[in-house]
């Protein structure tokens, strides 16, 4: 099997090359014959050179320079959105992981899609943004596997099991780095406090997600898109121990859940070589002692959570708005320049201002998202002062 990663310098990516590494050296017949990243010019091309791969991608003409003076000729190097869609359509590329981060990962799991490739989807957003598209483009049932772990779960689960025999999807949400901060605490936790989530280890983006919830209420999309399943017929159960990562609850009173050690290469491997499950397991697990604890979603608690899942249950542009207006967000809290609670506010007004485009195109979405950048950075600046937009440090000091 031949692959390309997309977004092989992330946490996902590096994970992913961990797990082909060890399928490798266990005899499978997988090789990486592309990778692609963003920035991490030099990671990304020690990886390249390990597995002596034929092409990579790259953020822009710069990073494309300095890609190539780390690499030998014979390595093609392109750069930009065209990049990673020649990458994720070449022939010769059986399956495409798609795990860039963002909006910007919509585009190639079209274009891989649409040229017939499997598709292994870290990338929720590609399903948040645009999940119609998506769906429309897939072939076969198999052609694309989530590699978000609730949805990998589900897929896992729901294997052999006729539609009209479901009753309900069930994905699970630790709570994220503040489950037990009171509002007054949230006002003043630091970009360092929201990355230490108590049981995942992953990129930056998708770890403040998960203090805000946001992440859940796109998991919530992701599920709907990829299952059909309508919104009232997905559920989200509090589960400090993120365990149980999905269930699926049968019309006649039977649950089929998947559980494991919360641990990414497990949903990554699987979704590289389902149906098939290969050893080895990455770390030793055992449900002996394991206290399992499972509660609701408390209301008001997670503000953000209950926009973005209305977002979602709106639909056309809205979802792209909440992820464009999230990722800006995320990016201002992370450098300092707005605290944590503003992230749910500033989605509330953005979305508040927002009239969704039913059944958006590609150019649509490209304008929702545009504007909805715009526009979390106009509310940011009248907020927050005019100090937006320039450098602030953590502790509020300008760096002028
Ligand atoms: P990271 O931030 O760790 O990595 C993101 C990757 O995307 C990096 O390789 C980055 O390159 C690349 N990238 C960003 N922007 C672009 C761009 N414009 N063009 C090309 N490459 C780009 O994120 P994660 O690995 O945590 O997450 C990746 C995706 O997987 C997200 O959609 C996330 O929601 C999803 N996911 C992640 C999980 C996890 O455990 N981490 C769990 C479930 C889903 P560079 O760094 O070189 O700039
Ligand atoms: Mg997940």
């Amino acid at each position: 099997m031949r692959i390309a990663i997309l977004g092989a310098t992330g946490s996902i990516g590096t994970q992913a090359l961990e797990v082909v590494r060890e399928l490798r050296r266990r005899g499978e017949d997988i090789e990486v014959v592309a990778l692609a990243a963003g920035r991490r010019v030099e990671r990304l091309c020690r990886a390249a050179r390990e597995f002596g791969v034929r092409a990579v991608a790259v953020l822009g003409p710069e990073e494309a320079r300095e890609a190539r003076a780390l690499l030998p000729p014979s390595v093609e190097v392109l750069h930009g959105q065209a990049g990673l869609e020649e990458l994720a359509t070449r022939p010769g590329v059986e399956v495409v992981l798609n795990a860039v981060v963002g909006a910007a990962g919509l585009r190639a799991t079209l274009a891989a899609l649409s040229a017939g490739k499997r598709v292994a989807l870290a990338n929720k957003e590609s399903l948040v943004i645009g999940g119609h598209l998506v769906m429309e483009r897939v072939r076969s049932p198999d052609q694309l596997i989530p590699v978000d772990s609730e949805h990998s779960a589900l897929w896992q689960a729901l294997r052999g099991i006729p539609g009209d025999e479901v009753e309900r999807l069930w994905i699970t949400a630790s709570g994220g780095a503040f489950r037990d901060r009171s509002p007054e605490e949230l006002e003043r936790v630091t970009p360092a406090e929201a990355l230490a989530h108590p049981t995942w280890s992953m990129g930056p983006r998708i770890t403040v997600d998960s203090a805000t919830l946001v992440n859940k209420a796109f998991e919530v999309i992701e599920a709907h898109w990829l299952f059909s399943m309508p919104y009232g017929k997905i559920g989200v159960l509090l589960h400090p121990q993120s365990i149980v990562h999905g269930a699926v609850e049968l019309v006649d009173g039977n649950w089929i859940a998947v559980l494991s050690t919360p641990d990414m290469r497990i949903p990554i491997k699987y979704a590289l070589t389902c149906p098939r499950h290969l050893p080895p397991a990455p770390r030793a697990f055992s449900l002996v002692g394991k206290r399992l604890e499972f509660g609701e979603i408390p209301k008001g608690k997670y503000p953000a959570f209950e926009t973005v899942l209305e977002a979602g249950i709106a639909g056309g542009t809205a979802p792209a708005v909440a992820n464009a207006a999230d990722e800006e967000l995320v990016a201002a809290f992370l450098a300092g320049r707005i605290p944590f609670t503003a992230i749910a506010a500033g989605l509330s007004h953005v979305l508040s201002r927002h009239e969704p485009v039913p059944s958006p195109g590609l150019e649509e979405i490209r304008v929702a998202d545009a504007w909805a950048r715009a526009e979390a950075h106009r509310w940011m600046a009248q907020r927050f002062g005019p100090t937006i937009g320039r450098e602030r440090r953590a502790d509020g000091s300008d760096d002028g």
